[in-house]
């Protein structure tokens, strides 16, 4: 049996892990969950998997029909994070934002593996994850499909054979308009992804390319490959997933119909696969295509570039500075062109580079931009 904690239970990929803990009742038992702010939702599942530690957001809670353990906000997901009673124990970790760096800090204490799908964890703090990891002697699954594929291929391989690892990129809700059409593009528009449903912040994410940047960083960290040899590349219709080139030509690619609940069964399961949840692949009458990511059509890809340079706390600054900037444009308070804005002006300014990286800088300078620019651009 493996025990499930699962930070962001509510949302899409924590629904879609339960659907996998719902098929698999004899092989996953959920001790532990964090929730939104989605009430009905919450009280749904808690009823359902009657997990026995929860966090709410705020204090406001339904009723239950049972007393689990409660516990709230920011302290709430470190709990829960902490809470540990098993062996075989598995975060999933689909947190949005930084506030997803602490509770993946906390739960690898206790020596839970960590399957992950928050973003800003490898993002501002890889070296440090890396090292807590070796130190505690854990491990550390993605379940991006992006990441699980490249993982997949590199299964039994050696890595001093990879050439280069190759990210597909679906190009996100704008990917057909040229830059000066992104003029006045508006929030609906660009919460319309055309391949996958996903949360808001991972959809804007695309449609900025920013979140190609981020997986650029996380598949570093995460397969200890320099960035010249990490390319990322357009391919609209997301059925490969990502893939390894090797020294002598071969490339080796993972395909599959874009459903989350495979990389998340990939993740929970690792190496093995197992019973299937998601949908097949047809072969027949697919047509896929590959084409060269314009880093003046996207000008963020440029700026993970610079940021990977920088290296250290920068790495903080530009996720912090997206964070805020695409807050701001969520809520309709700046245009959608002003994202890239707001991070470049952030990570060009030097008056970081002497922060040392450790948690503590990483965790408040964070904090510290994300409120200067939502005070600077909000009302
Ligand atoms: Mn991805």
């Amino acid at each position: 049996m493996k025990y499930l904690y699962i930070l962001g239970a509510s949302g899409s990929i924590g629904t879609q892990t339960l659907d996998i803990v719902r098929n698999n009742p004899n092989e996953f038992k959920v001790v532990g969950m964090t929730v939104g702010r989605n009430l009905e939702k919450a009280k749904s599942i808690i009823e359902e998997f009657k997990p026995e530690i929860v966090s709410f957001r705020t204090n406001d809670i339904p009723e239950l029909s049972y007393k689990p353990i409660i516990v709230f906000g920011d302290e709430g997901l470190d709990e829960v994070a902490k809470y540990s009673k098993y062996d075989n124990e598995i975060l999933v970790n689909s947190l949005v934002g930084i506030s997803g760096l602490k509770p993946t800090v906390e739960a690898i204490k206790v020596k839970k593996i960590i399957a992950l799908a928050n973003k800003e964890t490898l993002v501002v703090a890889g070296d440090l994850i890396k090292d807590l990891i070796k130190k505690y002697n854990t491990k550390l699954v993605p379940i991006d499909s992006e990441h699980s594929a490249i993982l997949e291929c590199l299964t039994g391989e050696k890595k001093e054979q990879v050439k280069k690892l190759i990210i597909t990129a679906s190009g996100g809700s704008f990917r057909d308009k040229k830059r000066e059409e992104l003029k006045n593009v508006t929030v609906n528009d660009a919460l319309k992804h055309p391949n996958w449903s996903m949360g808001s912040k991972i959809t804007i994410d695309s449609a900025t390319m920013m979140n190609k940047g981020f997986e650029i960083i996380e598949a570093h960290h995460l397969f200890d490959m320099p960035y010249d040899k990490i390319m990322p590349i357009l391919h609209k219709e997301s059925i490969v997933h990502s893939m390894v080139e090797f020294n002598d030509g071969s490339i080796k690619a993972e395909l599959g119909y874009t459903d989350m609940h495979r990389p998340i069964a990939y993740a929970l399961r690792y190496p093995d696969h197992m019973n299937c949840e998601s949908k097949y692949l047809d072969l027949f009458g697919l047509n896929l295509h590959f084409e060269e990511l314009s880093e003046e059509r996207y000008p963020t890809l440029k700026y993970t570039k610079m940021v990977c340079e920088k290296g250290g706390i920068y790495y903080a600054v530009l996720n912090a500075s997206n964070e805020a900037a695409v807050k701001l444009f969520l809520d309709q308070k700046i245009k959608f062109l002003d994202i890239e804005k707001i991070i470049y002006e952030e990570i060009s300014k030097d008056e970081y580079k002497n922060i040392a990286y450790n948690l503590d800088n990483i965790l408040n300078i964070s904090k510290e931009i994300i409120n200067k620019l939502l005070k600077k651009y909000g009302d």
